[in-house]
């Protein structure tokens, strides 16, 4: 028993001595590539509302330019704000990009997002273009024109939102639905401008105009007046735009038919909108995070919106693309964004009172 015992240990020494040193080699390594993915791998996870193959440029290059791996999840607006919300604290997510301010706020009295308080932010936007509280920064903007059908349409019978209730109008006015966030925020645009009470007769007057209930999104709008169901419609800058650019002939055939009028030129001047980004209340990357809105703020990514996107830059500095210029300028309305936030519940609300679908 003992022999048998002892030459059993002898076995094990033996072979635990063959193995030791490749097992330990082994795990040396093992250690040395995780600790080298660990200080060399900086991720940013992405949570975005915006259609990918608009972002995904952006994104590439934030990465070649930093070294730093972006994952990006894409969705619909409402259904990655309930996503984070259900979430809370365990979200991967370290920023989330929307449309529209009044879903950014939305987002910011969901609790979802973080005050980020940065000189570098702030000294690059102006207080309209940005939570007042840091909670959210514009990155690209559009504008809600009028638009109408060249020919059918002389476009100086027409320079106010206001004047889209005029009687002169019924039957000829296409726009989508108060269930969308873009007109509930120009709604809420002349709430801040006007009082309630002369935006909710304002209100029943457009609602009186439509040549169909609403339906379909803003390029539905476009395409419906140029078949001849309405000649003045709502609608966001960058849906012409792509309309102008893309790919389907058809679109662009269309869209040339297709002129803008720069409303309330002579007073608030034309409704505009931001895309923006927040850092995630769950975040806990903010230097990252902080450094990708930099990135978006920077010229570079700026270029891009204008140039690739049809849409404007929240900056300055930047070049437009022939389409934009092409649309000349134009007088924007100076309200603080994040007031289009604070007024949506009145907004929609009063839509609804107003009859508009
Ligand atoms: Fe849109």
């Amino acid at each position: 028993m003992k022999t048998a015992y002892k030459y059993a240990s002898i076995l094990l020494m033996v072979a635990l001595a063959a193995c030791s040193k490749p097992a330990e080699q082994e795990t040396d390594e093992n250690v040395a590539v995780t600790n080298k993915e660990v200080t060399e791998t900086i991720e940013l996870n992405i949570y975005s509302a915006r259609q990918e193959h608009l972002l995904k440029p952006l994104l590439d290059k934030f990465s070649a330019n930093n070294g730093i791996k972006v994952n990006l999840v894409s969705g619909r607006a409402d259904a990655l704000l309930q996503r984070l919300e259900s979430e809370g604290k365990n979200s991967e997510a370290d920023v989330f990009i929307t449309t529209d301010a009044g879903r950014l706020h939305r987002a910011k009295e969901a609790g979802v997002l973080q005050s980020i308080k940065s000189q570098s932010l702030t000294s690059k936007l102006t207080a309209q273009m940005r939570d007042p509280d840091g909670y959210w920064y514009g990155i690209s903007q559009r504008a809600r024109p009028i638009m109408y059908v060249k020919g059918r349409v002389d476009p100086t019978q027409i320079s106010t939102y206001e004047q889209l209730a005029d009687e002169q109008w019924k039957g000829k006015i296409c726009i989508r639905s108060s269930g969308n966030i873009y007109n509930q925020s120009l709604v809420a645009s002349m709430i801040e401008s006007n009082g309630e009470e002369a935006t909710e007769a304002w209100a029943r007057g457009l609602v009186a105009n439509l040549a169909r209930e609403p339906k379909g999104g803003d390029r539905d709008q476009i395409k419906a007046a140029v078949a001849g169901e309405c000649d003045l419609v709502v609608a966001n800058t960058y849906y012409l735009g792509g309309m102008l650019t893309g790919e389907v002939e058809q679109d662009r055939v269309t869209a040339e038919q297709i002129g803008i009028i720069w409303p309330n030129q002579n007073d608030r001047g034309a409704h505009i909108n931001v895309t923006g980004v927040g850092v995630t209340a769950a975040s806990k990357n903010m230097d990252v995070a902080v450094q990708f809105i930099e990135f978006m703020l920077s010229e570079e990514a700026q270029s891009h919106y204008a140039l690739e996107n049809v849409e404007y830059p929240v900056i300055n500095k930047v070049a437009h693309s022939d389409t934009l210029k092409s649309w000349g300028e134009f007088k924007a309305d100076s309200l603080t964004l994040s007031r289009l936030g604070e007024l949506n519940a009145d907004a929609t609300r009063l839509m609804d009172r107003a009859g508009w679908k």
